[in-house]
């Protein structure tokens, strides 16, 4: 039997480098709260990703629940089924009833054509998610926020790096949220970010993240803690110099499904979209089962016996979770597009260090049934 091929591998530092920056920081005893190593990744992240302020946070979900608060933010969030559970979690941990709103099928994204229909007296923001690093319609979703005066923050957990027309995707709306999970393009074990456009945000959200705390006995709100550590900001300075190599080595692996699939019936994905500069963090491809002459679950189970983990991402759809079903706007009738994404869809193993045999391996399970 051929060795597993993996759905993901983490984005790792070279260990002997790691070593050096840990040495440092044993030296220093300085080893969390603002570290010389953490103000050193939020500049130098800022700067790789063209935005003006990146305040790090010890996962992807926290800045969610925490940019939701420094906002104020309540009543009803306008969001999208088709992400990963802590987009939604985030709104219920702050007691805010979610909207879900149906995708485009073009792109897995919030459908901005079916959002001012959901928005009430009690609608206050707009949660979109840039599903699979595929940015939204920005523009058009800013004007509907203007027009009602609703906020934007984003779930850019899957963007890192995306710009559009050289421009980076983060600056959109008021807030963008990052994660830095293992899993995800660029890692710092756990961890992750929110970027906000101005210095004002950046203090009040520094605040936020420890305790509130504005000096050493003024506390201006109740925050929580998300403080990240000098030694996962060391491994993210080592992270942040490699992960272009690793975005290039993943669009490769693109490349190589996207010819090889191209004639193969009933199986469809995304190609490039114009104007944007891609980050390649996931490779969805959707089963029309009848075309492909198999079911995506089908499908599914074979890749698992040949050893090629795919994960069904998103699968199944958060207005599904019993926290959720109950809701108005979590009727299957409402979500047509989300259902149907998640019905058929495979994310294909996708990471920097698939071989070309391995990608062979892969396209073969799927070109066996076809043709
Ligand atoms: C990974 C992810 C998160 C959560 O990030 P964590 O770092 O795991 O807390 C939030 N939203 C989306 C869309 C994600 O993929």
């Amino acid at each position: 039997m051929s060795d597993k091929i993996l759905v993901t591998s983490p984005l790792l530092p070279k260990l002997d480098e790691f070593y050096d920056l840990l040495k440092q920081v044993w030296d220093s005893k300085w080893i969390t709260n603002n570290g010389s190593f953490h103000q050193q990744l939020e500049k130098e992240l800022a700067a790789y990703l063209k935005v003006p302020y990146v305040s790090l946070f010890t996962n992807g979900t926290l800045p969610l629940i925490t940019a939701l608060q420094a906002l104020h933010i309540s009543g009803e969030v306008i969001t999208t089924p088709y992400s990963f559970v802590a987009t939604t979690h985030a709104l219920w941990w702050n007691g805010i009833k979610p909207v879900f709103v149906d995708i485009d099928p073009a792109t897995g994204n919030i459908d901005p054509d079916r959002i001012e229909e959901a928005i009430t007296s009690r609608t206050t923001a707009i949660m979109p998610v840039h599903v699979y690093g595929k940015p939204c319609d920005t523009k058009r979703i800013q004007e509907i926020a203007d027009k009602y005066g609703l906020r934007v923050i984003y779930d850019a957990a899957h963007a890192f790096g995306v710009e559009v027309n050289g421009e980076s995707i983060l600056n959109a709306g008021d807030m963008s949220t990052l994660s830095f999970h293992a899993t995800k393009v660029y890692n710092t074990i756990e961890g992750g970010a929110m970027v906000m456009h101005d210095e004002q945000t950046k203090k009040r959200i520094d605040y936020l993240k420890n305790f509130g705390f504005a000096g050493e006995t003024t506390v201006v709100g109740p925050g929580i803690n998300s403080k990240v550590d000098e030694v996962r900001a060391a491994y993210g300075l080592l992270n942040l110099k490699q992960v272009d190599a690793a975005i290039e080595a993943r669009h490769q692996v693109a490349i190589a499904y996207r010819e090889a699939l191209r004639p193969v019936k009933g199986i469809m994905f995304f190609d490039d979209m114009p104007g944007v500069k891609h980050n390649y963090s996931y490779f969805p491809i959707f089963v029309d089962a009848e075309e492909y002459g198999m079911t995506r679950d089908e499908l599914y189970f074979k890749m698992k016996e040949r050893n090629v983990l795919g994960r069904r991402y998103f699968y199944p759809l958060i207005s599904t979770f019993s926290t959720y079903k109950g809701l108005e706007s979590s009727r299957p009738d409402n979500l047509p597009n989300a259902h149907k994404m998640a019905d058929t869809v495979i994310c294909l193993p996708m990471h920097h260090e698939l071989s070309s045999n391995d990608i062979q391996r892969i396209i073969n399970v799927i070109l066996d049934n076809n043709g």
